[in-house]
């Protein structure tokens, strides 16, 4: 019996020991054994959850690249744009090159016509006398120019009304009114004479020119030799032919191939390449009085 115990006893150490070895193992390990099963588990949760949260975060990335593809493309649209309320602007609308960089309030460009009187105190500077003529002395030298080079075509030039003052137009007016009576005006309706403060002649910026050998001031002019030439060159001095015959409803004046004007090289060249008036230039850069509206002088 004693022997039975002993083996008993030594079995039960034996499986102590083991035990108490097995169990200080499987400690030691567990971690180890555990942390990996853990980790691949996480992935494989974060695998599956990844490509659902990653959708959502990709369709707002779109959304959010569209919002500045339309902020950035007004952004070139007004650099090219010009403003439709600068001479630029207004000249593109009617199909016109851009118009020269001026001061339209210089005196080259004073408008004088029935809806935009100069008054009665407006005077040249000078006034020069060429030919017989008085004339702003700003303008004596290019209209010795022009009519230099004109004869130099073997055409003879005689100038045949420079400035006249508003006194003198006061009584050229008054003459034609008793004569037209009630008002001066003809069978068309339009002015004989321009009321005082009207005529561009005021200005001394303007001078009829005619032919020596044809007077007479009508449209037939135009079929002369000079004024065919002058008409084409007068631009190169500065001149322009001021009531072109297609111009008569915005001018307001009859065809006068005669009547030139000094507006300046650079604006004459405008003014006469591209088929246009003193009228619609000036209104590229400011109002000006109409029948509508007239302005005040
Ligand atoms: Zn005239």
């Amino acid at each position: 019996m004693k022997i039975v115990r002993f083996f008993r006893t030594l079995l039960g150490l034996i499986l102590l020991a083991g035990f108490v070895y097995l169990s200080y193992h499987s400690y030691q390990a567990s971690p180890k054994l555990l942390e990996p099963a853990n980790w691949t588990r996480r992935g494989e949760v974060q695998e599956t959850a990844a490509p659902q949260q990653p959708e959502p975060a990709v369709t707002p990335e779109p959304q959010a690249e569209a919002t500045p593809e339309p902020s950035a493309e007004p952004t070139p649209t007004p650099e090219p744009t010009v403003d439709p309320d600068s001479p630029a602007g207004r000249a593109a609308a009617l199909g016109l090159p851009a118009p020269p960089d001026i001061d339209i309030n210089s005196w080259e460009f004073v408008l004088a016509n029935e809806y935009n009187p100069i008054g009665e105190d407006y005077a040249p500077q000078g006034p020069s006398v060429l030919e017989g003529q008085p004339l702003d002395e700003r303008i004596i030298e290019p209209m010795r120019a022009m009519v230099a080079d004109t004869r130099a075509q073997n055409l003879s030039v005689f100038l045949s009304s420079g400035y006249r003052s508003y006194s003198d137009q006061l009584a050229n007016f008054n003459r034609k009114v008793a004569q037209y009576p009630p008002d001066g005006k003809d069978s068309a309706g339009r002015w004989i004479v321009l009321p005082p403060g009207t005529s561009e002649h005021q200005t001394g910026l303007a001078c009829d020119i005619t032919d020596v050998y044809y007077e007479l001031k009508d449209r037939s002019l135009a079929e002369t030799a000079m004024y065919k030439y002058m008409s084409q060159h007068c631009q190169d001095f500065g001149f322009i032919v001021r009531y072109p015959a297609d111009k008569e409803e915005v001018t307001g004046v009859m065809y006068e191939p005669w009547h030139f004007r000094y507006v300046g090289e650079e604006v004459a060249k405008y003014i006469m390449e591209n088929g246009i008036c003193l009228e619609e230039f000036v209104s590229l850069y400011r109002e000006i009085g109409t029948a509508e509206h007239p302005l005040e002088p």
